[in-house]
């Protein structure tokens, strides 16, 4: 069901119930006073008809065709006069009594002064009355047409009223739901329009401060963060698709060159060298694009485990110069650690090595001297770890896109790389929760400064 319809059947539902309950309460209290009023109409004819008999001394005959005459007319009030001992000294019509009255009625109404009750529709009361000295025992009773005419009347007319409103309250439901729901309606058919083909059309936002407008700018904001992902992801095919394409065609144009002609040994061989050397960059590349992809999982799905970063440290040195022997690097640690776990963190240690890994070879590879230092410094919570370098060193209009993925700097004559090393070891870093800042200028060489929360210690 469409949310506009529930809306208005709740809208319909909730003003309804309200509406009965308001009909209920005015339709009770109604019939209620009719009720109360009548008994007192009941007493104060049963007095009067008393006083007639008693004080005024209207003989018995005239009081009875009184009452004969007014019933025709009117709904009479029959009254019956009876003394202590059950004995009936006045009667309106005998012949007709209503009310039948027994010895232990009588009774009960000189016990407790008043007694009030229902015959059928007919209202009976009995009440006390003192003339002489004398108690007697008076009942009357009479039907109150003229009340429950009235009190039927306002039944209808509250029946009436309420299932009209109801029906006026359900169709201006729809109509107020309809005026609600028609900009939303636009949003969803304007969103409908939008595809990964035309992703750079936006919702119309008006200026009001409203919820809709506030739901048109939050998913324009969506939408553009969607468009520059889907731009870097179709930049980040385009580059990758470049650097395979360079080592590939060279591979290419190196067999094809040695098919075309007859050469010696040596030639044969320098040729395989320069396959072999293009074939190891497109390993190299492959595993780094395979490491950023690991490196964009959710952490949840990477195993984390305390790990010492000495070690690591140890671990990305002891691979930078397994495969440049010519590098030079040095460790160095600011303060004596008597506690252990001030230098552990939690983490994962092949992503760890392999963003160490990147800092120290390109310190080594962006240097003349081919040397790099790391220093390692704990404080209260954190460990952090410096790798400087006296090397070429970054401009700084190049220091805002080092870390953009297949960027290289002014200085990659220097030497060959992908720009993915930098864009690696940031997402490393931040899976990690750590900080990475870079602190260079050209010609002064680099420090990389990279900061993660220690583990607490367990002592
Ligand atoms: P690559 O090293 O493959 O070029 P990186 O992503 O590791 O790619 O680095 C991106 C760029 O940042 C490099 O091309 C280089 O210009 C610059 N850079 C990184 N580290 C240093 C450094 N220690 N000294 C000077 N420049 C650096």
């Amino acid at each position: 069901m469409k949310l506009r319809t529930q809306i208005t059947i709740l809208f319909t539902l909730i003003t309804a119930t309200i509406l009965l309950a308001f009909a209920s309460v005015v339709y009770y209290s109604s019939k209620h006073s009719r009720e109360r009023e009548f008994f007192n109409l009941l007493k104060d004819e049963a007095i009067t008809k008393a006083n007639l008999f008693f004080e005024a001394n209207v003989d018995t005959l005239t009081l009875q065709s009184i009452y004969r005459m007014n019933r025709e007319v009117i709904n009479e009030v029959e009254v019956a006069i009876y003394d202590r001992r059950f004995k009936l000294l006045y009667h309106d019509a005998v012949d007709i009594d209503i009310v039948q009255e027994t010895e232990e009625m009588i009774n009960q109404i000189m016990q407790n002064g008043e007694l009030r009750f229902m015959q059928n529709d007919w209202q009976v009361i009995g009440i006390t009355y003192t003339n002489n000295q004398e108690t007697y025992a008076i009942t009357a009773a009479a039907f109150d047409g003229y009340g429950y005419t009235k009190l039927h009347n306002l039944r209808q007319t509250l029946f009436v009223l309420s299932s009209l409103s109801i029906v006026v309250l359900y169709l201006l439901g729809l109509f107020l739901s309809k005026r609600a729901f028609a900009p939303i309606k636009e949003v969803i058919s304007n969103a409908k329009s939008i595809t990964a083909t035309n992703l750079d059309l936006r919702l119309k936002s008006s200026e009001k401060k409203d919820e809709l407008s506030e739901l048109s700018n939050t998913f324009n904001e969506m939408l553009d963060r969607l468009e520059n992902s889907f731009d870097a992801q179709k930049q980040f095919v385009y580059n990758i698709s470049h650097e395979l394409r360079t080592p590939l065609s060279a591979i290419i144009a190196e067999l094809e060159l040695s098919l075309g002609k007859e050469k010696n040994t040596q030639e044969y061989r320098t040729a395989i060298e320069n396959t072999l050397n293009d074939a190891r960059k497109l390993v190299k590349l492959s595993n780094s694009l395979l490491d950023l992809a690991k490196a964009s999982y959710d952490p949840t799905e990477i195993k984390f485990k305390p790990l010492r970063v000495d070690e690591l440290v140890l671990d990305a040195r002891h691979q930078v110069l397994r495969l440049n022997p010519t590098y030079s690097i040095d460790i160095r640690f600011e303060q004596n650690f008597d506690d252990d776990q001030k230098l552990t963190i939690s983490g994962n240690q092949y992503l760890l090595t392999v963003a160490f890994a990147n800092l120290l070879e390109n310190g080594c590879k962006f240097s003349e001297d081919s040397r790099c230092m790391v220093s390692i410094e704990v404080d209260k919570s954190d460990v952090t770890l410096k790798f400087i370098d006296n090397g070429v060193g970054i401009s700084e209009e190049e220091l805002e896109n080092i870390f953009t993925p297949f960027y290289r700097g002014a200085n990659k004559s220097i030497s060959a790389g992908y720009g993915i090393g930098l864009p690696l070891t940031q997402k490393i870093v931040q899976l990690h929760k750590g900080s990475i800042r870079v602190k260079s200028a050209q010609g002064q060489g680099a420090e990389f400064c990279v900061i993660f929360e220690c583990l607490p210690s367990t002592l």
